[in-house]
C-alpha cells in the first residue's frame, strides 16, 4: 500500500508512521529524517538545507525532490511506503504524482491527522525539552506552524479532490489514533 500521512508538525505523523511500518511491512519515508541525515552527514546537501530547516522555512522543491525520487526508486518500495512530510505545497503535490505515475505506483491514500493549534504548541513544546531538534525554539516552532497553514494545508484539497482524503481526528491515545488509521486504510490493505 502507498500512503501519504498529512498534517501539522506535531499532530502526530512520525509516531504513527513507525507503528504503520510495522503492521504494513513496509518502508517509512520521512524528508524531515532524510534532510536531518544529511545536515548530519555533512553532505553538500546537507549544508545547504541547515539553516533553512533550523528556521523552520522550506528546503528547496528541487533538492528535496531529487532526494524523494532517489528513496522512492530503491527496491525496498516496490510493496509499498508510508510517506511522511512531504509534499509540503501545492508544487511538491504534483512533483509527486508526476513521478508515481512515471514509476507506475499511484498513491493509494492521503491520511490526514487533524489537530487543534493550541494542543500542537503543547505537543511541540513537550518535544522540544525532549529532544532539543534544532528547529523547536519557539520562533521555529511558530514559524513551521504558520508555513503549514500558508503551504502545506492546500495539500490536503488536492487529495480530497483525488477522492483520496481520510480526514481524522488527530486527538486522543496513540492507540486510539492509529486504530482510526487502521479502519480508514482497510479499503486498500493487503496487509493486515
Ligand atoms: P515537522 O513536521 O515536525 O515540521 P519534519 O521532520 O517533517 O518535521 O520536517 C522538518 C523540517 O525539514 C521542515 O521544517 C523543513 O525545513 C524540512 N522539510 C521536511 N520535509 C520537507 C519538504 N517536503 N519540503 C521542504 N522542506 C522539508
Amino acid at each position: 500500500m502507498r500512503l501519504v500521512l498529512l498534517g501539522a508538525p506535531g499532530s502526530g505523523k512520525g509516531t504513527q508512521a513507525t507503528r504503520l511500518r510495522e503492521h504494513l511491512q513496509v518502508p517509512h519515508i520521512s524528508t524531515g529524517e532524510l534532510l536531518r541525515a544529511a545536515v548530519a552527514a555533512g553532505t553538500s546537501l546537507g549544508l545547504q538545507a541547515k539553516a533553512v530547516m533550523a528556521a523552520g522555512n522550506l528546503v528547496s522543491d528541487a533538492i528535496v525532490l531529487g532526494m524523494l525520487e532517489e528513496r522512492l526508486t530503491q527496491p525496498d518500495t516496490r510493496n509499498g511506503f508510508i510517506l511522511d512530510g512531504y509534499p509540503r505545497n501545492l508544487a511538491q503535490a504534483n512533483a509527486l504524482d508526476a513521478l508515481l505515475t512515471k514509476i507506475d505506483q499511484p498513491m493509494d491514500i492521503a491520511v490526514q491527522l487533524d489537530v487543534d493549534q493550541d494542543l500542537l504548541v503543547d505537543r511541540l513544546a513537550g518535544r522540544a525539552k525532549a529532544e532539543g531538534r534544532a528547529d523547536d525554539s519557539p520562533e521555529a516552532v511558530r514559524n513551521r506552524l504558520k508555513v503549514y497553514e500558508e503551504q502545506t494545508a492546500p495539500v490536503v484539497d488536492f487529495y480530497r479532490n483525488q477522492g483520496k482524503l481520510a480526514h481524522l481526528d488527530g486527538v486522543g491515545s496513540l492507540d486510539e489514533v492509529f486504530n482510526r488509521i487502521l479502519e480508514a486504510i482497510s479499503p486498500h490493505a493487503d496487509v493486515g
